[in-house]
């Protein structure tokens, strides 16, 4: 990516305008964060894999009726998507106990809940992305009601989608998150990535297929993300 405004720079991805306005391109970067960017590091490799990734989900997503901003795969590390006016939430769903949920509520990890739970974070990074509820949405003006119904049911609909594709590859979906945005038309669209980075994944052994291995210095991210790549590919 050369000679091309560069819109946006944050801790995975950096994003460039194109010639159309209504098109942007994402660059993954190799630098992997963790506690809000104070454990940072670069890991070379991170980038291609996270795009990899992230451009088989979308694209899966795509045909299976989902609306996204994910328009196709550039290179090793880039990747052309719809340009969206990103909503300030982090959208959470949880199919089992894990991480900051474990933590507040005071549970083990890895047990099923009876009904994945949604969570809302308010993205604002100055303020470390609190714990929100839908009343607290209304408050700061970032959905009206129906949207974040439909926010809500999209990402049900899309997480019925996942457990299935990673269950079929040897993976259980533990939690992820998700970020959505609005398009030039004012429609709701899935954004962002979905990646190791921003999800848990479990193996049979209940190994962390996932970001856990750089949170929780566990090993190499790099080789377990390249497992869950290879693992993602047999799926048609
Ligand atoms: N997550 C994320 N970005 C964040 C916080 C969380 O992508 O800023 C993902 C995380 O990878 C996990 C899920 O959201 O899959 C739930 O994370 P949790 O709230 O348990 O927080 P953590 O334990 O990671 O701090």
């Amino acid at each position: 990516m050369t000679g091309k405004e560069l819109l946006y720079s944050g801790k995975a991805k950096d994003l460039y305008a194109t010639e159309n306005d209504e098109v942007i391109v994402a660059v993954y970067k190799d630098q992997a964060t963790a506690l809000n960017g104070l454990k940072k590091e670069q890991v070379l490799g991170k980038g291609q894999l996270n795009n990899q990734i992230s451009s088989l989900i979308f694209e899966k997503l795509n045909r299976a009726g989902i609306a996204t901003h994910f328009l196709e795969k550039l290179s090793d590390t880039e990747q052309l998507n719809k340009k969206v006016a990103i909503i300030p939430l982090e959208v959470v769903l949880r199919n089992y106990t894990a991480g900051s949920f474990s933590k507040r509520f005071g549970v083990a990890e890895g047990l099923k809940l009876v009904e994945p739970i949604v969570e809302f974070y308010y993205k604002k990074d100055e303020l470390d992305d609190p714990f929100i509820n839908d009343e607290h949405v209304a408050f700061l003006d970032i959905a009206s009601t129906e949207e974040l119904t439909y926010i809500k049911a999209e990402t049900r609909k899309i997480n019925q989608l996942l457990i299935e594709w990673f269950a079929a590859i040897g993976l259980t979906l533990i939690d992820f998150k998700l970020e959505f945005g609005k398009d030039q038309d004012g429609k709701i669209i899935l954004a962002d990535e979905f990646s190791p980075d921003n999800c848990r994944l479990w193996d049979a052994e209940g190994h962390h297929m996932d970001k856990d291995v750089f949170r929780r210095g566990l090993g190499n991210m790099t080789d377990v993300y390249q497992i869950v790549w290879e693992k993602l590919q047999e799926l048609d």
